[in-house]
């Protein structure tokens, strides 16, 4: 499979993580975004991650230049045309996502696999009214990709069996841990892990103890790698916002679901975390 390119919509945290997980795997990626500058600076995130990988002895010089050959941004969807498995992983917003699966629809072949990396939408309502709905299919990368070993990998109501398994192979061919999760809000990971931010915040705002002190209880005492608020800044606020808006909206405003006005503040104002330099720490001191 290793010949056939890959396309990676939306060269974000997650898109660029992806395609450099496939592009080292062997992968030619055509990386796509709307922004010019997410594409210059998903570049300028190859070249350091990858000259970091070469001091560290985990590559040679000759393999980070092979890398950098095979990731090559795009703009146009027209390119992705020859591609047999395209990864999605724009803006957490429904209506985006489905025009993007329009429009992969018009371009790509009938048998491409059409996979989403999104975090808590449904599988089935990106695919709803699509032609080819077999092909489509949830395979959510945690962050950052190249590192998390584990993928989600998840079948929407029309996705076919024979698909679905292509995938989770294709997911193992990239070196990574796939699961089978069903179609069902936040899948598996996000809904567990939704108390975990919302706790949080809901402690912040009774203001019961501090962002540092909430952090550090939980790494020290509950032996968490990252404490709810480094990890939102991580992931980005705004991402972690719309998972939750969706999976509350999902479970029909179910009361534990329900998002954090402090969150939608943060939103408001732009402190999206660390891809800004400001969240619930301030990056740029
Ligand atoms: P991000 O905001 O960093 O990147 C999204 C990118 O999509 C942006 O660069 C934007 O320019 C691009 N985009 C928007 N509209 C577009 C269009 N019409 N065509 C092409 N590009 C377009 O977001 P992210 O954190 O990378 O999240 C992307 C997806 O991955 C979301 O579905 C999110 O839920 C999921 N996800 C995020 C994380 C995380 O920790 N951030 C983890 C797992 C999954």
């Amino acid at each position: 499979m290793a010949n056939d390119p890959i396309g990676v919509i939306g060269a974000g945290t997650m898109g660029a993580g992806i395609a450099l997980v496939c592009a080292k795997m062997g992968y030619q990626v055509l990386l796509l975004d709307a922004d010019p500058v997410v594409l210059e600076k998903a570049q300028e995130y190859f070249l350091s991650t990858l000259s970091r990988d070469v001091e560290k002895g985990r590559l040679t010089k000759t393999q980070k230049e092979e890398t950098l050959r095979q990731l090559l941004p795009v703009q146009e969807m027209e390119l992705l045309r020859d591609c047999d498995i395209v990864i999605e992983a724009v803006s957490e917003r429904l209506e985006l996502k489905k025009s993007i699966f329009r429009s992969l629809t018009e371009v790509c072949r009938d048998t491409a696999l059409l996979c989403t990396n999104t975090s808590s939408l449904s599988i089935t309502e990106i695919a709803g009214g699509l032609p080819h709905p077999e092909r489509i299919i949830g395979l959510h990368f945690f962050n950052p990709a190249p590192v998390m070993p584990l993928v989600e990998v998840i079948s929407g109501k029309k996705s076919s069996s024979k698909n679905v398994e292509k995938v989770f192979q294709f997911a193992k061919e990239l070196g990574k841990i796939p699961v089978l999760a069903s179609d069902s809000p936040g899948f598996i990971v996000n809904r567990v892990a939704r108390p975990y931010y919302n706790e949080a915040l809901r402690i912040l705002s009774d203001r019961m103890a501090s962002v540092e002190q909430i952090d550090r209880i939980m790494k020290q005492a509950g032996g968490f790698k990252m404490g709810p608020f480094e990890l939102q800044d991580l992931i980005g606020i705004d991402v972690n916002f719309s998972v939750t808006e969706s999976v509350y909206s999902h479970f029909f405003h179910e009361g534990r679901f329900k998002p954090s006005r402090i969150q939608q503040q943060m939103v408001q104002a732009g402190n999206l975390g660390k891809k800004t330099g400001e969240g619930f720490y301030d990056y740029d001191k």
